[in-house]
């Protein structure tokens, strides 16, 4: 498949844009393939600039749990566009979408808007150090919080070692406030704690990990942590800027029905807009700057645009059955891979409608498993399906999304497209 105006597009994009891209991931190389650049996308599918379609199964990583270009959502945020798309004051549509997200998740007492799950995570973090007065904080290996830097820290060797920096710029004072620990392992929550547990200011953790493929907590995990927290006065804070609204309405803390202090929520939030939102328990929230200490602000914060989106889409998702029937389309179709797929050295991991396809022999429950992954394997399989016409998200460590728009017969194509793959 020959996409020569993205070849272009890329060349020249490269001379003004590091890498040519604005998110990193959005080069393609680790998957092999020349970047695409996308003219249009409307429901299950985008068109490249080339002409060539692509069932989509990224949606903006997760966004477009109604699919791309919902007519309702569209209208909604021309609609707000033609009153002023930002005011820098008060305007009534963010109490409104407040309550909707109080409503929905269970966590979440008061809210406030951000811009991106990255800006969600660093203010819940700020709040959780500033409500406790202390300075760690746990995190785990694969799990991604967005790139503020004290998320940016893998764990050292040893378990109870301080966490070294996972990108340059991160001054290594700032790492050392971070560790960050196997997934699914409360023994080793448990011996952190045993340590140092009064200097620990919070848990962060994706509750089902989308970010290193999808991963699904082990009975008892969540409900560990949550004990922990509670004895030794830490905060846990469920980052669901993947889970939130994905797996339902009150994301993965309403299905374990383990309830954190403190929530991030993003990516479907905003409707297609940059928005983030961070909450939970009004006591802490109300630290935040104008009532408590804890300044955090933001220009463009509860954008009004955004906000229009956001309600119009979970008006859509609280419609009766909306998630029974979108779970049904994944788990029927995540069926019919697992038959293609036997025997083959992969394994299928879903939960709700996100799944990972690893090339892996054995079930995986964190990163260590993760990173025994074929990946070579992976960008043969990534490339194959491309020239078919079928976009997974661009890595063996991501997890791919089905959306209410994914088509009976989109899904069967992606079926034969993945049995071809795997042919030779
Ligand atoms: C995408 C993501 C983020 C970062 O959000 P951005 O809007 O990209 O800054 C944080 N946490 C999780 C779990 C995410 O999936």
């Amino acid at each position: 498949m020959q996409r020569i105006l993205s070849e272009k597009a890329y060349n020249e994009a490269v001379e003004y844009i590091p890498g040519g891209v604005n998110s990193p991931v959005r080069a393609l190389r680790s998957v092999g393939v020349a970047p695409l650049f996308v003219q249009s996308a409307y429901e299950d599918m985008f068109t490249d600039i080339d002409g060539h379609q692509y069932i989509d199964f990224c949606l903006s990583w997760g966004v477009f749990i109604l699919g791309h270009g919902n007519k309702k959502v569209n209208a909604s945020a021309i609609n707000a566009i033609a009153n002023g798309s930002s005011f820098g004051i008060p305007t009534l549509v963010e109490t409104e979408l407040a309550k909707m997200v109080v409503q929905a998740v269970p966590s979440i007492e008061k809210v406030r808007f951000v811009s991106s799950g990255t800006e969600a995570v660093m203010s819940a973090l700020r709040l959780a150090r500033g409500f406790t007065g202390r300075r760690i904080v746990i995190k785990f290996d694969g799990c991604y919080h967005g790139h503020s830097d004290s998320m940016l820290v893998s764990a050292g060797s040893g378990v109870a070692q301080l966490g070294q920096s996972s990108s340059a710029g991160v001054p290594a004072e700032f790492a050392k406030l971070t560790i960050s620990l196997p997934f699914n392992d409360l023994n080793a929550v448990k011996s952190v704690f045993a340590r140092q547990g009064n200097a620990i200011a919070a848990i962060i953790l994706e509750p089902v990990p989308a970010n290193m493929g999808v991963i699904i907590p082990q009975t008892g995990f969540l409900e560990g942590l949550r004990e922990i927290t509670t004895h030794y006065g830490a905060l846990l804070i469920f980052d669901e800027v993947i889970s939130g609204f994905r797996l339902g309405l009150g994301g993965a803390q309403e299905i374990w029905q383990v309830i954190p202090d403190l929530t991030t929520i993003g990516k479907i939030v905003g409707g297609g807009f940059p928005a983030a939102a961070f909450g939970g328990k009004k006591e802490i929230m109300d630290q935040l700057a104008p009532l408590g200490s804890v300044y955090q602000a933001g220009t463009l914060s509860g954008n009004p645009v955004a906000m229009h989106a956001g309600i119009e889409t979970i008006k859509q998702l609280l419609e009766p059955g909306f998630y029974t029937q979108l779970e049904q389309k994944t788990t029927a179709f995540v069926a019919e891979l697992c038959k293609l797929t036997k025997n083959k050295g992969i394994v299928i991991q879903q939960m709700g409608s996100m799944f990972t396809l690893f090339f892996s022999q054995h079930e995986l429950k964190n990163y260590d498993d993760v990173k025994k992954i074929d990946t070579a394997r992976f960008s043969i399989f990534f490339q194959k399906l491309v020239a078919q016409g079928v976009y997974f998200s661009p890595s063996p460590f991501e997890a791919n999304f089905i959306s209410i728009t994914h088509t009976d017969a989109h899904l069967n194509h992606t079926l034969k497209a993945v049995e071809s793959a795997l042919r030779n």
